[in-house]
């Protein structure tokens, strides 16, 4: 597709954006002589956003089965919460009560969900909730005069968890996981000291599995003084129907661009909020909303780690968070729950018909299969290409890395049972291609707009401008 700049013609702008004559501060030597803008008819303008659109694919397109990044339909009534024009304030202004008071409401549902005590909205990513988390840990160490330097982290894990650990310097240290594909108790134990400042697990963790052992999990790290932090980027399979703080855990984020109602994948603003029990509530980011006296007060709490974030976070995804609790209330968020993990699971018991399941037990909100029964050399990178010709978005691939050519598939609750019998079906014709025609899966994808990358040459000399 053509660049505006490629097509742009002298004299056919739809209008003139003239050069003003005004004067200016800036240095003579430093000043636009002349303004080269794209100059087409608006027609060709609106074409070209169109067709761009076009060319995209999103939730709103079709199935986007991206395990671990609950890449589920966000009902468009929270986007229009979001652009309720008295909400689009300056944070300084001062007839800012109601934003405050959405802010204090979310945070208490948040609380309700999860069975924490406390939950600052600063963070804006789950990744920055995760570093939100483990400087609260070290604030609470510190505060005790006590030196420990290691976090454990399942092997399971999301490659944030390491990386923020990494960045409080502390050190990660990983535990195996059982054959179950839970944490090894026994090598647990073994790594378990007073130089442990907690664990960061993730549960259900990255291979869709709810870890029956999770009250042991904690309970353990809690024997040695630690602190349990949970990754809760998967919270979508327990709304409603577990709170993690019922399982011993003392402090997580959420990730609400994927659990609660905002469109994600662009790269665009983020929230992740954390979550405390009661002990860890002064640790909290400054400054925090509390209800005194019914009435809404700003809290600076001497011991808090201090601000992460300009006030208090990513306002619009906070607006369409309380705008989506609110319009399907109690039941319908455990209605999610239940059916993002009956797809599932009614998914993984199609799949396995035609594909390596490595643990062959209940799922949550997401399957691990993988390619070890491909026939002719066909691995998972060639599936993932050959399903966007079938329509589809590729799952996560190649993740988690205990899985050796793991697809990992999240199909959500948004979509319907022929979406997923659509989804099977392409699977199993892929399959079959594998058997028949492998060169069909070798040099997919067929039928998009551009063919098969050579991704080592895109990440090590990306072109990112097109001036050369
Ligand atoms: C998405 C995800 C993260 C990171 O969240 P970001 O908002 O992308 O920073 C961390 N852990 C898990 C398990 C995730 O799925």
């Amino acid at each position: 597709m053509k660049l505006l700049n490629e097509k742009s013609k002298q004299g056919r702008s739809s209008f003139n954006v003239g050069l003003l004559d005004i004067q200016t501060n800036i240095p003579d030597d430093l000043q636009r002589t002349e303004l080269n803008l794209p100059e087409l008819p608006e027609v060709e303008v609106v074409r070209h956003y169109t067709n761009l659109s076009n060319s995209n694919f999103g939730v709103d397109n079709g199935l986007y089965p991206l395990g671990s990044c609950t890449m589920k339909y966000n009902p468009k009534i929270n986007e229009i919460a979001a652009n309720i024009s008295q909400f689009n304030l300056h944070p300084l202004s001062h007839h800012n009560r109601g934003t405050l008071e959405i802010i204090y409401q979310l945070q208490q549902y948040l609380c309700e969900i999860t069975g924490m005590h406390a939950f600052s909205t600063q963070p804006a990513a789950g990744a920055h909730g995760e570093l939100t988390g483990i400087m609260i840990m070290k604030a609470w160490f510190e505060k005790r005069g006590e030196q420990r330097t290691k976090v454990i982290i399942p092997d399971s894990c999301h490659g944030t968890n390491p990386a923020s650990v990494s960045l409080c310097r502390f050190e990660p240290v990983h535990v195996k996981s059982s054959s179950s594909g839970g944490v090894d108790l026994e090598d647990l134990r073994q790594k378990m000291s007073r130089d442990v400042v907690g664990i960061m697990i993730t549960n259900p963790n990255t291979l869709g599995i709810f870890d029956e052992n999770i009250q042991e999990i904690t309970q353990t790290i809690h024997d040695y003084g630690g602190l349990c932090y949970l990754d809760g980027a998967n919270m979508n399979p327990m709304l409603g129907v577990v709170k993690p703080g019922d399982f011993g855990i003392d402090i997580m984020h959420l990730n609400l661009h994927k659990t609660f109602s905002t469109p994600h994948g662009g790269g665009g603003p983020g929230s992740g909020p954390v979550g405390v029990v009661k002990d860890l509530e002064p640790f909290l980011p400054n400054p925090r909303i509390s209800m005194k006296k019914e009435k809404l007060e700003f809290e600076q709490s001497e011991d808090s780690i201090g601000r992460v974030h300009s006030f208090y976070g990513n306002f619009g995804i906070l607006l369409r968070a309380y705008s989506y609790i609110r319009s399907i209330g109690a039941s319908g968020l455990r209605n999610i729950a239940e059916n993002a993990v009956l797809n599932a699971n009614y998914m993984k018991e199609k799949l396995k018909k035609h594909y390596h399941l490595p643990y062959d037990r209940i799922c949550q909100h997401e399957l691990v299969i993988d390619d070890s029964l491909m026939p002719n050399g066909v691995t998972t990178n060639d599936i993932a290409k050959r399903l966007m010709d079938f329509g589809f978005h590729p799952p996560t691939i190649y993740f988690p890395l205990i899985v050796k050519g793991a697809m990992l598939i999240e199909p959500t609750e948004t979509e319907t049972k022929e979406n997923l019998d659509a989804f099977v079906d392409a699977m199993k014709a892929i399959k079959e291609e594998a058997e028949n025609e492998p060169e069909k899966l070798t040099k997919a994808p067929l039928n998009a707009s551009i063919g098969r990358l050579d991704i080592v040459r895109a990440a090590r000399k990306p072109k990112l401008t097109w001036f050369t």
